[in-house]
């Protein structure tokens, strides 16, 4: 019988990125035939394409043998030092060619893949990768895919994965590893991100930031035993200005880079998207230290929206990703996408004569947390839930002294946002804090650094 090593990447690896050198340029990429023939000398698949050179033409094989090109030429720092925590420990840092090809020769693709599936292999079957068309568009960057190679090439050593029993990924079957210790899949694909994010050469900054920020969203997702990481929070204003600051829970602030324009955030995971006010400016990952943009959608959602008019856009008021559920709230209505596994959403309306206004996070922005608090511009405070799969929106038990824009839990700090300036929230008190720029503030959220990617 042959046992299927699938891998679930759910929302963090199918919202991949695409290489910066492309997103920069139109001009033609071509792998040299001197390349295509090295590579087909051990994938024997690709043969009749090593007859001259291999120009990008947007086919599944040109993403496939572009990814190998990256496994193939990527270059990293000559000392890759291992990290205090367990982020990185260099143990899948030498040659990555290599050790694909020792484990992998025939990569096949297939039409058929539940939602969320990328690749597999089949466990004591052989040398094939399975891949699905998902991780074969644009959508996917040569990086994503390198990173998934490596962590199916794992699963050829004998690393299952097992089924989630907490945490974000909690149910979903082969969304985890037991314990990073163990150098599964999982550990792979946290290496290879980690690896690329703090030692790969020629990499765009804001590849680096996202390829940062994925390795600390596997890291934290797809184990059972958490992971241990040096990291550090703080809150993050963004001004009507389109400044980034970092702001204490004195009020001492730090300017950091600027936004493409100044917006809503929403988190996901360790990523941040913007969606900008000027309706005119497309929502997009952004990065708080001027590390550039990514060219490509974050997500369906995002790529739907940013299709949209900018007056159906003004209609979306909120948008709340978890790891396994999201809601987008609108003026008058909530959907709520409860199952990660199906496309079903379920609308439901706003009561009667009431306007959403926020999502609030005085508990903290948590991607395991099955419900949200939602504001309304009246004031009220309304429970959205996905719990147990269900979707459902009832008042909530929140008491707030004032109708803040947003609130964010920060190094244990409640923080909410009115008139531009920031309060201290304590249940349903709060303190007015000065900063160097109140009234200008337009939107806050919470932000970790971690302590191997720090320069
Ligand atoms: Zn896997």
């Amino acid at each position: 019988m042959k046992i299927k090593f699938t891998s679930i990447l759910l929302a963090a690896l199918t919202l991949g990125f695409i290489n910066a050198a492309h997103a920069e340029s139109n001009e033609a990429e071509c792998i040299p035939q001197s390349e295509m023939q090295a590579i087909a000398s051990h994938f024997t698949q690709f043969a009749n394409l090593a007859n001259g050179p291999l120009c990008n033409d947007n086919s599944q094989n040109w993403h496939l043998i572009s990814s190998i090109m990256f496994m193939r030429k990527t270059q990293f720092s000559a000392d890759m030092p291992k990290s205090k925590d367990e982020l990185f420990s260099g143990r899948f840092a030498s040659s990555w060619y290599d050790y694909y090809i020792g484990r992998i020769s025939e990569i096949e693709v297939v039409s058929n893949c539940p939602k969320g599936v990328v690749a597999y292999v089949y466990a004591f079957g052989g040398s094939a990768m399975y891949v699905c068309p998902m991780a074969l568009t644009d959508t996917f960057s040569n990086l994503d895919r390198a990173s998934v190679m490596m962590h199916e090439a794992r699963h050829l050593d004998g690393f299952p994965h097992i089924t989630c029993s907490k945490g974000a990924r909690k149910g979903i079957q082969g969304a985890c590893d037991v314990k990073i210790a163990d150098g599964g899949s999982y550990a792979v694909t946290v290496e290879t991100y980690a690896q690329l994010a703090k030692y790969a050469e020629g990499i765009h900054p804001a590849m680096r930031a996202y390829s940062k920020s994925s390795a600390v969203v596997y890291a934290d997702e797809a184990f059972e035993n958490p992971v241990r990481i040096n990291r550090s929070e703080t809150l993050l204003a963004l001004t009507n200005d389109a400044k980034f600051y970092s702001v204490s829970a004195q009020g001492e602030t730090k300017q950091l880079g600027s936004a493409v324009a100044s917006g809503k955030i929403v988190k996901r995971g360790q990523h941040m998207i913007i969606f900008p006010n000027d309706k005119s400016v497309k929502a997009q990952y952004v990065f708080a230290n001027d590390e550039g943009q990514i060219a490509q959608s974050p997500n369906d959602f995002v790529t739907e929206y940013n299709a949209q008019t900018p007056d159906q856009k003004a209609n979306l008021v909120d948008l709340h990703i978890g790891a396994q559920w999201s809601a987008r709230v609108y003026k008058n209505k909530v959907t709520l996408i409860c199952d990660p596994k199906s496309p079903a959403q379920t609308d439901i309306s706003l009561p009667a004569g009431k306007v959403a206004s926020n999502l609030v996070y005085p508990n903290g922005y948590a991607r395991d947390v099955y419900t949200v608090q939602l504001l309304t511009e009246s004031g009220d405070a309304i429970d959205l839930s996905c719990a147990n799969k269900v979707a459902s929106m009832k008042p909530s038990t929140l008491r707030l002294d004032q109708k803040y824009a947003r609130i964010y839990k920060a190094n244990g700090a409640v923080l909410g946002l009115l008139g531009g300036k920031l309060y201290k929230i304590d249940g349903d008190r709060s303190t007015a804090i000065q900063t160097a720029i109140d009234g200008n503030i337009a939107e806050i959220t919470s932000q970790q650094s971690f302590e191997f990617f720090a320069n």
